[in-house]
């Protein structure tokens, strides 16, 4: 699928064999060490390689973080085929006539972004033209980012919607006063969006917003709609939850799916995300009970699979199959174990295994024990998440209590298994060092998330001692002899945005999206977020020889940064974007900032 990819932005690999016969006396270098230009000296009159062996592309004087074994930071990578070739000493004499040297002029650059937790595959699948707002700081900007997208639409029917991943806590009306969060109003809307229907709702079930225009429309098809454009939340129906099911059964056909597939993909580029493993969906039933995180997990992947299989594709996709029963027998499950494969595909799209839920609930009334015994069986990975945690010690077990011990109860049958196959428990605001140390007993691993940044708050329920997850706690025991695996997620797109830098802020700052300090004394360093995101997320996809770090022979995924990771104020963290995403070696977002011309 990949093999012609390099055409589309001007690589192709063909083109550089026409050019070999000029490679052997092209001898542009992209040596950037005095250490490294000794070096070249000293063997230079060995043979020069064949031509062959000439790179695609050269970034060169970066500060190119490779996250490798020793964090290694090098000025210079080569990239041919699709793989990184040279880090850091780049042989001299090898470029051929199509290798494009690329000038980074001092910028950053990190491995692309590993998401090993989220709900991109809901993203894919939102009805009109979803529109990110996890990105935006105050209500100017969301005029902003929404009369951009408005311009940009092929007609005055087509719809504006942002389902899920912002909440009005980082929409300020007075940028100094982080008190001041809220949507819109129904006339700065107006005036940003005129013309075109426009409707925004926060999380799974609202509340939401609309202009005039989309107010109208939802009112006319039974939506409850306020004089003020606000749309109700709540659960299980909301009129936020009626306008959703409106506007999936009028805006959502196969070929509009097949665009927010690109639409979506055209986001994640843009902050770096280059690789996501997809957690599912609720089961959607069709009716105005589902919200914003259900979809059909039975035919949700189709788009996808279709942009893959057109050769559209610019992030890498791996696939989770959610199964929630109630039945102990767990039906669909085994179905799934004997008709479903893990870990198949390619490069670009391929299965993963069962996760986010493999079971409906997690105490002793639910199949959750034996469901993890059947995944062991099949030999499956099993992914859970845990969002609980016990408030005294006589409180009912946490979540994620029953979770561990139901994945002891299923290593105990099939001895190895966790550790085998790196099951996974996700989120974890509530778990402790007692049951971390239990978990890693057998193997299992924890993925982190960020998502208290936007609903977290600083009341004693949330709070005590901390919103969570225990990052310090965690990566700490994760450096212990045979410790633990820890990711990094962002459970984006409905309670969370998949923006990671964001999510890097919450990491290493415990502040939340209203500046209040809601996980003390568990932050992590920079570096630390930035390793879990990259190599770590890559032994949580089963592919850490293929991605996560930048070293020779790995796919070559990176991004170059609009500013430098390690130095920002923490403010700016947020504010970190891409200016250019290489996935495969393919450019798949260009910002316009660095002179591809090479
Ligand atoms: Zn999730």
């Amino acid at each position: 699928m990949a093999s012609d990819n390099g055409k589309r932005r001007g690589f192709s690999r063909r083109r550089f064999i026409q050019g070999a016969a000029a490679a052997a006396a092209a001898s542009s270098s992209m040596l950037s060490s005095a250490r490294e230009e000794k070096q070249e000296e000293k063997h230079g009159d060995r043979p020069r390689p064949p031509s062959d062996d000439a790179p695609d592309i050269v970034f060169v004087n970066g500060k190119i973080h490779t996250m490798d074994d020793d964090n290694t930071v090098a000025s210079a990578v080569s990239i041919r085929d699709g793989r990184f070739v040279e880090i850091g000493h780049v042989s001299r004499g090898r470029h051929g006539a199509d290798t494009k040297v690329i000038d980074l002029r001092g910028r950053t650059v990190v491995p692309g972004i590993i998401d090993n937790h989220n709900h991109f595959v809901l993203m894919g699948n939102r009805p009109g033209f979803h529109t990110p707002l996890e990105n935006a700081l105050s209500i100017q900007n969301v005029q902003q980012i929404y009369a951009a997208r408005a311009a940009g639409l092929p007609s005055r029917d087509a719809w504006i919607t942002t389902i899920g991943g912002f909440h009005f806590n980082h929409l300020y009306a007075n940028p100094n006063d982080k008190t001041s969060g809220r949507f819109p109003t129904l006339a700065e809307l107006d005036a940003a969006v005129p013309n075109n229907p426009a409707f925004m709702m926060i999380s799974f079930t609202g509340p939401g917003q609309a202009n005039s225009a989309g107010a109208s429309i939802l009112r006319a098809n039974g939506v409850n709609v306020g004089a003020d454009g606000s749309v109700a939340g709540g659960f299980p129906i909301s009129e936020c939850s009626k306008a959703l099911l409106f506007l999936r059964q009028t805006l959502l056909n196969p070929e509009s799916r097949r665009r927010a597939v690109i639409d979506a993909m055209n986001y994640a580029v843009t902050v770096g995300v280059t690789t996501h493993l997809d957690q599912g969906a609720f089961q959607a039933t069709n009716t105005a009970a589902d919200g914003a995180a259900h979809e059909d997990n039975f035919t949700m992947h189709i788009p996808f699979l279709e942009v893959y299989g057109q050769d559209k594709a610019i992030v890498r996709l791996r696939i989770n199959f959610l199964h929630m029963e109630t039945d102990q027998a767990t039906p669909e499950l085994a179905q799934r174990l004997k008709n479903a494969f893990q870990f198949l595909g390619n490069d670009m799209v391929r299965t993963g295994s069962i996760g986010e839920f493999i079971a409906s609930g997690t105490n002793a009334a639910s199949p959750f024990v034996a469901a993890a015994k059947r995944v062991a069986a099949a030999g499956w990975r099993a992914e859970v998440h845990s969002l609980g945690r016990r408030n005294t010690p006589t409180s009912n077990p946490a979540d994620f209590e029953l979770e561990i011990m139901g994945f002891e109860a299923a290593n105990a049958d099939f001895p190895g298994v966790v550790r085998e196959r790196r099951w996974v428990i996700a989120h974890v605001p509530g778990i402790t060092q007692e049951w971390i140390d239990r978990l890693q007993a057998i193997g299992g691993n924890l993925s982190l998330t960020g998502w208290q940044y936007l609903a977290g708050n600083p009341t004693a329920s949330t709070v005590a001692p901390y919103a969570g997850p225990p990052f310090r706690m965690i990566v700490d025991s994760s450096k212990r002899p045979d410790g633990i695996h820890a990711g990094m997620s962002s459970d984006g797109m409905q309670i969370a945005p998949m923006n990671p830098w964001i999510h890097m802020y919450y990491a290493t700052t415990g502040i939340n999206a209203r500046g209040v300090t809601i996980n003390p004394n568990q932050q992590i360093t920079r570096q630390e977020v930035l390793s879990l995101y990259t190599r770590q997320n890559g032994w949580f996809l089963r592919e850490e020889d293929q991605l996560g770090t930048i070293e020779s022979g790995k796919l070559a995924d990176l991004v170059v940064l609009n500013s430098d990771y390690f130095a920002v104020p923490d403010e700016d963290l947020k504010k970190i974007r891409s200016v250019l995403t290489v996935v495969g070696g393919n450019v798949v977002y260009d910002g316009g900032v660095l002179d591809l011309r090479g």
